[in-house]
Parts: structure tokens; sequence; C-alpha cells
């Protein structure tokens, strides 16, 4: 599954991050930041939207697990998570970590980008962390 990248109002998301870049819209006249996307700025009625690249980190909102497979390109579980941005707290971003997490609130967060793939990944900082609880039923090192 792809995402439309070539909309009016989120081309300039696709475009910064196709350079591996997180963008955040912004007012071009008093700077206000226009999240989600829009032509026109709500604060001075402007129309001059300004793509800009800001930091990769955030700090984690909230989230769920989904369980329940419903598409196969999503395996389950998954954890869906809402991240603020560090740089513009006021935007907060969808992602998805594979697996199920011990996450706490307001834990850092940095996203990044697989190769060609335009869809920020976000991972957890905290590297103890780093790989998704095995699913219910199993430990880790089980298989082979
Ligand atoms: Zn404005």
């Amino acid at each position: 599954m792809r995402p439309v990248t070539d909309d009016v109002d989120t081309e300039g998301f696709f475009s910064l991050a196709a350079d591996g870049k997180l963008g955040v819209a912004t007012c071009g006249a008093c700077r206000a930041v226009l999240h989600p996307p829009t032509g026109i700025c709500p604060a001075c009625g402007a129309v001059d939207v300004v793509w800009r690249a800001v930091a990769p980190t955030g700090s984690l909102v909230t989230w769920t697990v989904v369980e329940r497979q419903v598409n196969e390109a999503f395996p389950t579980p998954y954890t869906v998570v809402l991240v603020a941005l560090d740089e513009v707290p006021e935007a907060c971003l969808v992602g998805q970590l594979p697996g199920r997490h011990e996450l706490v609130p307001g834990e850092p967060m940095v996203a990044h980008f697989d190769d060609d793939s335009v869809l920020p990944q976000w991972r957890r900082v905290d590297d103890r962390a780093a790989s998704p609880h095995p699913p219910a039923g199993q430990t880790q090192g089980d298989g082979a």
C-alpha cells in the first residue's frame, strides 16, 4: 500500500520524506504551524504554505495495540502510536511499531525512513525496549 504523494495539501510532506526528512507545514506569512496541513492559514488567512524539515524526534502521547488483522499488509500484533514532535509539539503524527510494547506516556521516540518509503517509521529511543515483546504464548529464544 502506497500513500497518495501528490495531493496539494500534503505533497510537501512527501517531498521532504523522499529526502529522509520529517516535514511540517507552516504559514509563510505568520509562521503558524498548519497541522494537519491546510492551504489557508487559520491564524492570518494567508495562502502561503511553507514546508520545513523538523527534527525527527518526539514524545509518545498515546497508543493502542491492534490484535485483529484486517489487512494482510499489516500483520498483527502491532502498536499504533501518536507522537508529539519535540520541535513542534502541536503537531502529532500517527505511526506504528511492530509487535506489542510496554510503553510509557511521554517516552522519547525517533522517526526514520526505510529505503524506498515516504512513510516515517517510529521507534523507541530506549534500546532496551527496541525489540517488540513476543506474541502471547511465546518467549524470546523460542523457535528456530
Ligand atoms: Zn498565517
